[in-house]
């Protein structure tokens, strides 16, 4: 993988191919953030970047023996540990499966791979013959590579047997490189902990979001802005909703939403029907969205200059609710949409569901409006 083909982060590109050219490699980093952020896409660019035979100014060559082997992830010096299932399990039992599921997708989380290894029920696990398996493998000499690196994937997983590690993190063998890639600093071990340097990779913007999913998703401008909302940063996320076609339908969501402002009680009804054909993660996307555009018709009546980010038929639409969404009433709203997506999430009867949620948006909406009427 090249730094190119690694989604936004322009600057932690920028820093880890500089103190590369210059020298200055840190021999173990700790690449720390939120689930999604794309941490180990860019550990994988990084890794494939130190060991390049011909590197550029901006990115590794992408065509030398070095990048065309850490490119398949079977480059003899680059070394990976991921959590895995069963008493004495080592990542290597578990390389095939690995190397398929990040090549397929290097944003993927932990659940999602250990559901990959059909692990079922069972916790994951990173085991002390995974340790012993770890300084085995860095013992020797970097074989082709000039550095020899170790990949560790979630150190959250070690656990106690993480200290089997400490010597070798702080006195590691000449070109010895080790990058971990956590999501939850708090449950790595300290002791591991304090002897890396703390690279952190930040939530991705919606922006490079939604840029991403239009280039490489090849997702229309319109649909790529609402799937950037809904993935909360995460990229991972955003694939999910592209990939699974979860989400939202802009005219039924502009239908429902009208009929909620309009109180149209008989199309509404029609509408609820719809909504509950369109499956359960759509659903919930559904319910997120409204939520999303709810807090921007609050956000055009208490900041009326600030741009919402909506598209030109949504902000129509938001303009409608201005005057019938106070902060109270949103307060109240957005309890009842958190509420409904909770009973989607156990298989609620959307039909019924969605009716009542319509019903109860009515009469907030209403009461907002009289309030502000009574006032003026
Ligand atoms: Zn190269």
């Amino acid at each position: 993988m090249q730094f190119k083909d690694v989604i936004g982060h322009q600057s932690l590109k920028h820093h880890l191919i500089q103190s590369t050219l210059n020298g200055r490699i840190s021999h173990a980093q700790l690449f720390l953030g939120p689930l999604g952020n794309g941490a180990l896409a860019l550990a994988l660019a990084y890794a494939q970047f130190v060991n390049c035979t011909n590197q550029q100014t901006d990115d590794s060559c992408g065509i030398c023996a070095a990048c065309i082997k850490a490119h398949k992830m079977i480059h003899p010096d680059i070394h990976y540990a991921y959590p895995t299932v069963g008493p004495k399990a080592k990542s290597t039992d578990f390389a095939a499966e690995w190397r398929k599921a990040i090549l397929e997708n290097p944003y993927l989380n932990s659940f999602e791979w250990l559901q990959f290894i059909e692990a079922e029920n069972r916790q994951g696990n990173m085991t002390a013959e995974e340790c012993e398996e770890i300084i085995r493998k860095l013992a020797f000499k970097p074989f082709e590579g000039k550095y020899k690196v170790i990949i560790i994937w979630l150190p959250e997983y070690l656990a106690k047997e993480g200290n089997r590690l400490l010597k070798l993190i702080e006195e590691p063998p000449a070109n010895t490189l080790f990058i971990l890639v956590a999501n939850q600093a708090e449950k790595i071990l300290t002791t591991i902990r304090s002897r890396t340097q703390l690279l952190n990779v930040a939530r991705y913007p919606d922006k490079i979001i939604e840029q991403a999913i239009i280039e490489k998703q090849g997702v229309a401008t319109k649909q790529a802005a609402q799937v950037a909302v809904l993935a909360e940063g995460n990229y991972n996320r955003a694939l999910k909703i592209v990939q699974g076609k979860q989400q939202v339908d802009v005219v039924l969501f502009v239908k429902w939403m009208h009929s909620i402002v309009e109180r149209l009680i008989p199309p509404n009804v029609l509408i609820n029907e719809e909504i509950a054909t369109i499956g359960r993660e759509s659903q919930k996307n559904f319910l997120k969205y409204t939520l999303h555009f709810l807090r921007q018709s609050l956000n055009k009546r208490l900041l009326p200059n600030k741009p919402t980010g909506l598209s030109q038929e949504e902000e129509q639409l938001a303009m409608q609710f201005v005057d019938c969404m106070g902060v109270e009433t949103f307060g109240k709203i957005a309890a009842l949409l958190e509420q409904a997506i909770y009973h989607v999430e156990r298989n609620a009867n959307p039909k019924i569901l969605f009716l009542n949620l319509s019903i109860q948006l009515i009469d907030y909406l209403a009461i907002e409006k009289q309030t502000l009427q009574k006032k003026a």
